[in-house]
């Protein structure tokens, strides 16, 4: 920082941090999101099955993603698995045991996808630290470095969106949650 100040704001340097930092965080995060999301939607889809019930995982416009995702605010409005009104009726009519089996498995998966992302992390903070000590190669050893940083600032946005969505499934009304208990309500039937 001093010697930005001692030579005058390097261009070069404000511009990687904000391509690398802003702007790629950005236009990624909805995409690994809908990863999450997928995983998510298959996991109520394949419990679900299991009782009978069909529920379809309808994937987002990966085109109209980025405006979505951050228009919604997390609030998705594509990417969901939807049933039948006869399939609502069905689930409903499952026992409580039952219609939680299905509705946790989607926060399950996130809780699953956030330990191996977490693991991830560590992994490349260990790698960065690694780097920066043995690395004898200065150009080698700064690239490097804006790679690791990249991937980890991207691997954290996720892991928040993530433990987000995972908090609004659980505190959320009609969250999936809310659907064990109020079922019909929050199906509409
Ligand atoms: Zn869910």
């Amino acid at each position: 920082m001093n010697r930005w100040f001692k030579n005058g704001i390097n261009i070069k340097n404000v511009l990687v941090i904000v391509v690398c930092f802003i702007i790629l965080p950005f236009l990624i995060l909805p995409y690994l999101s809908n990863i999450s999301v997928g995983f998510h939607e298959n996991a109520h889809v394949e419990v679900g099955a299991e009782y009978g019930i069909n529920l379809t995982y309808i994937p987002a416009d990966l085109l109209t993603l980025i405006p979505e995702t951050y228009q919604t605010l997390g609030k998705r409005i594509s990417g969901i698995a939807e049933m039948t009104d006869e399939d609502k009726e069905m689930f409903c009519n499952l026992s409580y045991e039952q219609r939680r089996h299905i509705a946790m498995a989607g926060p399950i998966s996130d809780i699953i996808i956030s330990i191996y992302l977490s693991i991830s992390m560590i992994f490349l903070i260990v790698i960065f630290v690694m780097n920066e000590q043995i690395n004898q190669n200065k150009n080698w050893r700064s690239k490097i470095r804006i790679i690791l940083s990249v991937l980890i600032v991207l691997l954290a946005f996720w892991l928040m969106q993530i433990n987000g969505s995972t908090v609004l499934n659980l505190t959320d009304p009609c969250g999936d949650l809310d659907k064990i208990f109020n079922c019909r309500k929050c199906l509409g039937i």
